[in-house]
């Protein structure tokens, strides 16, 4: 029996190294990425200047702890709202403690600014927010609950882009957040309708009810925009990131306006690692790489490269959906079935919900690699085809 909790259903390859797009076993046998460890190494493995920033702070110091001034922290907070929208930052280690502290901050928001009257979290079916009690609860998707109800009361779900179901679910006046993703990953790549998106910002300004964006997948130039909501022309109230924030050392953030942020006050949340200074150094020089002119314009550019190869040639009972290298492809085959084919001919991909499966290269993939993954991805599904 293996030492190890059975709540992971792997692959039967391990990697040794990596190189931008490229991972290899301990018998230097080539893997092309299209995983990027789930949107997480979006700059490739062993980038430069994150290994050199990892590297050369591990040499001076890991960790010293929130109760001193971390001035990395403090930098790279700078650069993530110079980036986004006027806020302020709170740093976690992942999703779904991003996603946490975003709870936690609607819920004070009801508390303090509406006196307990409002104190309901509505999610989308389908959504997923990660697996700790509150965001599980969240989370309103049968399979991820499963064996562990009863989910936390104060979350009603309501079905993804149902504008009618949205404003009856506001019916009591007692909702404090909506939360939602702009592209339900873990769901299978399911756009949200821009309708929607508008409606449910449009409510919450005239309900002074909180907008989380749940960007902890979309965010990261995956979308080629820095963060997804950019695309849509709107801003939501809280944003939530992880993933590829350091390009795979653990961490997390969430971003809030500052009538919400000024509620975590000391005393109110904490985390021991977040932000530490070797999560801020690998971060920092994440979000400089993402900003310099011309990345994200290429990510776009790459992203319509795959796309417009991937309608050329897959079977027409493919639907491909998705933005930038945020990309989604629903086959008639079992997610599962299709990442396992493709493991075989050495393209790492992931599985998804809705029949579909996830093509994420690193965002700095060269358009050789680019081409040459779809290329595998296409002959895979047309020999499961056979
Ligand atoms: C991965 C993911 C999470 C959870 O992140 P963890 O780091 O696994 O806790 C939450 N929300 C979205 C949209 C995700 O893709």
């Amino acid at each position: 029996m293996s030492s190890l909790m059975g709540n992971y259903g792997r692959f039967k390859v391990s990697f040794a190294y990596g190189n931008g797009a490229k991972l290899y076993t301990e018998n230097n046998e080539e893997y092309l990425d299209f995983a990027s460890g789930i949107s997480v190494t979006n700059l490739g493995h062993n980038f430069k200047p994150v290994t050199d920033a990892v590297s050369s702070q591990a040499a001076k110091v890991i960790h010293t702890s929130n109760l001193y001034e971390i001035p990395l922290q403090e930098e790279l907070a700078d650069l993530i709202i110079k980036n986004s929208f006027k806020g302020q930052v709170f740093f976690c280690n992942s999703g779904a403690e991003s996603n946490e502290a975003a709870i936690k901050l609607a819920r004070l928001y009801g508390n303090t600014v509406h006196h307990g009257k409002k104190y309901k979290i509505i999610s989308m079916y389908n959504s997923f927010h990660g697996r700790t009690y509150a965001t599980m609860g969240a989370t309103a998707q049968e399979k991820i609950q499963k064996g562990f109800t009863p989910m936390p009361a104060y979350n009603q779900y309501i079905p993804f882009n149902n504008i009618d179901a949205l404003h009856q679910a506001l019916a009591l006046n007692d909702v404090c957040a909506i939360m939602l993703e702009l592209f339900q990953g873990e769901g299978g790549v399911m756009p949200i309708d821009v309708e929607f998106l508008k409606e449910v910002r449009r409510v919450c300004d005239e309900h002074d009810i909180l907008m989380i964006l749940d960007e902890v997948q979309t965010g990261y130039g995956r979308t080629g925009f820095l963060f997804g909501y950019q695309l849509f022309g709107i801003e939501p109230d809280i944003m939530t990131l992880s993933k590829s924030i350091a390009n795979g050392l653990p961490m997390g953030a969430v971003v809030a306006k500052e009538k919400v942020s000024s509620l975590f006050t000391p005393g109110t949340h904490g985390s021991t690692f977040g932000g530490n200074p070797l999560a801020s150094a690998a971060a920092c020089a994440v979000i400089k790489e993402m900003t310099k002119e011309g990345f994200l314009q290429s990510v776009k550019e790459k992203g319509n490269i795959l796309k417009e190869y991937l309608e050329k040639n897959l079977p027409k009972e493919c639907t491909i959906k998705g933005a930038g290298l945020l990309r989604g492809v629903k086959t008639p085959y079992q997610p599962k079935d299709v990442a396992e084919a493709c493991l075989k001919n050495h393209l790492l991909i992931v599985p998804a919900g809705n029949n579909s499966v996830r093509l994420y290269p690193p965002l700095n993939i060269s358009n050789d690699d680019l081409l040459k993954g779809a290329e595998i991805f296409v002959t895979t599904i047309k020999e499961l085809g056979k």
